[in-house]
């Protein structure tokens, strides 16, 4: 497919070509349960971005004009086929990114479901009318692409992320280049060899792999008409302010701190449940994993159980069975992760669970066992600031004002959680937590295709989110018509 010797140095896509980048330099892509080198990806350059542009830019001409019912009858094509190679696109997955096969599957599964929602694009690019604004006049708008758009993609959902982008992007008329993330670009080499099976023509989606280079291309270049960009917080930030300067629309999603508030009455058993898959799966490297829990009241009995539920956790590579816990991305990361646990103790946080003594024996893979700290205070460095490990703080607080002002102090605001049974603790919940995505007695309440995906404060910079009205009102802009009739 996508290959060119045995080294498996990774090609870019472009104007339905797989070409090669003119990079001087490729990065290794590693498996981070083994250490092994299973790929090489070019670092290319802004001479591959132009290249790439200007083939989505011929192509939008035509495509734009392509019915939409056309436009969808290709995604339903490439649903079919995707969910033809859910295993394979799954496995491809575990061996970049690292996660639980399990979890990989998942997220196959969620991405399909963009393309579900994209595939609706008859519906979803209607218009407004209304006869009779005044006398004899009439008003319709239309809905029409933006031209090229780019995509930025991070390493922790390969699938997921591209998905929440391109389809919709092309549902909508416009020619797509993606960027994906220089850790995990494999699968985003698949996603494309199968978007061609589905009929998509030439130049619609290309693919340039690369790292700040390929990013900066597309955000300066002229004939980008708009950004989505999913990342850590300082690029996206960068990201947002840079290709605003250029007149681009962008969306900008970003880190998180996401806040679990364990009321009094939680069912224990279920709380931790929760918490542990929420936190510890896919090593904590999730926009939407737990990585704070403010336990209200004096719980100790919920801490009691959710520490022997960590001590059970099965760690290991991602196609193991039974194993939640799997390695973090690169070992550069783990030694940064370890900073903070140092960090966590110097300021005074008390180490409840201490995952490094685990991952002794495993050296070849990028494993961390899963580390709690109980009495973090809201100024602590892991407190504030996004790990993306398998590292939890414990909060304390004593009631649900306390906890909800651990919320508001953050930074962040993607995501936040209650577990209670209690309507009101609910319902003040909802109406003050400052974050875009809520969970009432769920781990990850990460939204549907149909819905926007919401974050809030530093996790989001941008007007429309991905995915949902939004993603379609961010692909479109819209044309009012006034007509008079008594002419
Ligand atoms: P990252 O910011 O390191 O990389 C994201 C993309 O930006 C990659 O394609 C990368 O090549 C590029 N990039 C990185 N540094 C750059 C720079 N200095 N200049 C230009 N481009 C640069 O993010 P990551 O580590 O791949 O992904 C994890 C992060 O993504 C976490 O912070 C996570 O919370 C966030 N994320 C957020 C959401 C969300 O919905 N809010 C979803 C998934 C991931």
């Amino acid at each position: 497919m996508t290959v060119k010797n045995e080294t498996m140095e990774l090609k870019n896509y472009v104007n339905g070509k797989w070409v090669d980048s003119s990079a001087l330099e490729c990065l290794d892509v590693i498996n981070p349960a083994t250490g092994e080198t299973i790929a090489k990806v070019p670092v290319s350059t802004k001479d591959d971005v132009d290249q790439a542009v200007q083939a989505a830019k011929n192509a939008f001409q035509s495509w734009r004009n392509v019915p939409v019912p056309k436009r969808a009858r290709i995604l339903f094509k490439y649903h079919t086929l995707l969910t033809d190679h859910h295993e394979e696109l799954a496995r491809l997955i575990v061996q970049e990114n690292g996660k639980a096969y399990k979890e990989a599957y998942g997220e196959v599964q969620r991405g399909i479901e963009c393309v579900e929602f994209a595939s609706g694009a008859p519906s979803l690019m209607m218009g407004e009318t209304l006869s009779g604004i005044a006398e004899d006049i009439d008003s319709e708008m239309f809905r029409y692409p933006l031209g090229v758009v780019g995509g930025i993609t991070p390493f922790n959902f390969p699938m997921m992320v591209p998905l929440w982008m391109f389809p919709l992007a092309v549902a909508c008329g416009n020619t797509f280049v993606l960027k994906p993330s220089e850790r995990t670009p494999i699968l985003a080499n698949k996603l494309v060899e199968l978007f061609t099976l589905a009929g998509a023509p030439h130049g619609v989606l290309n693919v340039v792999h690369g790292a700040h280079d390929v990013v900066n291309g597309l955000i300066e270049h002229p004939d980008v008409a708009a950004i989505s960009f999913v990342g850590s917080q300082p690029v996206a930030k960068y990201v947002y302010e840079k290709s605003a300067s250029k007149g681009k629309r962008v969306q900008a999603l970003s880190g998180a701190k996401n806040h679990h508030i364990v009321m009094p009455d939680a069912d224990t058993e279920k709380a931790v449940a929760n918490i542990i898959s929420s936190t510890f799966g896919s090593a904590g490297q999730r926009c939407m994993a737990c990585s704070a829990v403010v336990v209200v009241g004096e719980n100790n009995k919920f801490v009691e159980a959710l520490k022997k539920k960590a001590d059970e956790l099965v760690m290991g590579s991602g196609m193991e069975e039974d194993v939640l816990l799997t390695p973090v991305i690169r070992k550069e990361h783990r030694e940064k992760v370890l900073g903070y646990i140092e960090k966590g103790l110097e300021e005074g946080a008390v180490l409840l669970r201490d995952g490094r003594k685990e991952t002794e024996e495993m050296e070849k893979g990028n494993f961390l066992g899963a580390t709690i700290f109980d009495h973090v205070s809201p100024d602590m460095t892991i407190a504030k600031e996004e790990l993306f490990a398998p590292v939890l703080s414990l909060l304390r607080t004593s009631d649900l004002d306390g906890g909800l002002q651990f919320i508001r102090q953050s930074r962040f605001g993607n995501g936040a959680t209650i577990y209670t049974k209690d309507a009101s603790a609910v319902r003040k919940f909802r109406e003050e937590a400052d974050a875009g995505m809520l969970g009432i007695n769920v781990g990850v309440p990460a939204t549907m295709a149909f819905f926007p995906f919401s974050g809030w404060k530093d996790s989001f910079y941008g007007d429309l989110h991905v995915n949902g009205k939004d993603g379609v009102n961010f692909y479109t802009k819209k044309k009012m018509i006034t007509s008079r009739f008594d002419y």
